[in-house]
């Protein structure tokens, strides 16, 4: 058994609790929360006590491209680079992808939603001391090859036999009206969770609203033929969400192009949706942030992700929160920790478990220290208590 004590304890569940102690049994279980030490060993700490973090955003299997992709140059640029430069030898993968996950647990993220290609984290994610739900995630924006790559997701999905995971449309402009009815079909069938890369750039909703854009160079650059698809007069996410389903949870990520009417749209359909934000991978991207502001108390529920290393320098929950309180003033710690624990833990089903300090759970806790009150600075770190 352990005791931490700290200035705050924030169990997410409920308000911060000033001085709480947190205890704890030899596997994690949170035995108490609350201001009474009953006696026994307290080890006091500075700063706030939180649970373990839920990163709802990754790729693991980009982690080898750190370092490598050319910053600020907008979504269509990213994907040619990461396109060109992903193939690499298997083992220089493995060896980069272990290094996030070993990045990860020190950082305090406790469950990953991490979305795969290909079957090379596998083995990784079965080791791993991280719960993983695996996203196989497909694409192809010509509807005569949705039929082949739907049923080879559906054979790469047996790969991650014995993990969590589920098959997942990449995003709108690369996945065909008839895959999107195809992973639907799926979704009315089994459980499957969803998870859609969602505006990360304005070329997206230019190639929905009048097929115009950065992506009509980038189909000829891959010699795609796209003349079945026809401009739609709104934006992406307004021409998919009815091809959704309504049963899984769908994670909308990024959403750095989402506007009001967008917002309004998604709420009045019968889908359930969550938002995801990357601020980090925006920034390195694009160059900007998505309006998070106009998002909040919309009666959706908000998670973070950090995404790849590809598009990303670490892969810590605490520097996605530090950058979205730096950008708005309304969003401040507490609402933050919720973000980045329960919410996440909700859109993964995990939340009976994961994401707060409550009695019988396992959470996971962390000690967030040398912050300024309780504002996040560029010296506050995160550390993993158990
Ligand atoms: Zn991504």
């Amino acid at each position: 058994m352990k005791k931490f004590k700290a200035d705050y304890v924030f169990p997410v569940n409920t308000g911060p609790i000033k001085n709480g102690i947190v205890t704890v049994d030899n596997q994690g279980k949170i035995l108490s929360v609350d201001t009474d030490d009953k006696g026994g060993k307290v080890e006091k700490l500075d700063g706030i006590i939180c649970p373990g973090f839920i990163n709802t955003h990754c790729h693991v299997e980009l982690s080898h491209l750190k370092d490598k992709i050319t910053p600020k140059k907008g979504l269509v640029s990213f994907i040619k680079e990461v396109q060109t430069k992903r193939n690499s030898a298997p083992e220089d993968i493995m060896a980069a992808a272990e290094k996030a996950d070993e990045e990860m647990y020190r950082n305090g993220i406790v469950a990953v939603g991490d979305i795969a290609n290909s079957n090379v984290t596998a083995a990784i994610k079965k080791s791993s001391k991280i719960h993983y739900h695996t996203f196989i995630e497909v694409f192809g924006f010509r509807p005569d090859k949705a039929d082949e790559l739907f049923s080879n997701a559906i054979a790469l999905s047996q790969q991650f036999k014995g993990l969590s995971s589920s098959v997942t449309a990449h995003a709108p402009y690369s996945v065909s009206k008839d895959l999107f009815r195809h992973i639907g079909k799926l979704c009315e069938d089994q459980p499957n969770l969803m998870s859609i890369h969602n505006q990360e750039t304005e070329e997206e909703n230019k190639l929905y609203r009048y097929k115009t854009g950065d992506f009509l160079d980038l189909y000829q650059s891959f010699n795609i033929d796209i003349s079945s698809f026809k401009p739609q007069a709104r934006n992406s996410i307004q021409c998919i969400i009815p091809l959704l389903s309504n049963k899984p949870n769908v994670l909308m990520v990024h959403n750095t192009y989402t506007n009001l009417k967008d917002i309004y749209f998604a709420k009045r359909f019968d889908r359930k949706i969550h938002w995801c934000f990357c601020p980090n991978a925006n920034l390195y991207i694009e160059g900007r942030l998505p309006k998070v502001d106009l998002f909040i108390d919309q009666g959706f529920n908000i998670t973070l992700g950090t995404d790849s290393l590809a598009s990303n320098h670490k892969l810590c929950l605490l520097n996605e929160m530090r950058v979205l309180q730096d950008s708005f003033n309304d969003i401040d710690l507490e609402r933050l920790i919720e973000w980045g624990t329960i919410n996440g833990a909700k859109y993964l089903g995990i939340d009976a478990d994961k994401g707060s300090i409550e009695p019988g759970k396992t959470p996971g806790l962390n000690l967030i220290s040398k912050l300024d009150g309780l504002k996040i600075t560029p010296e506050t770190t995160v550390t993993r208590l158990i």
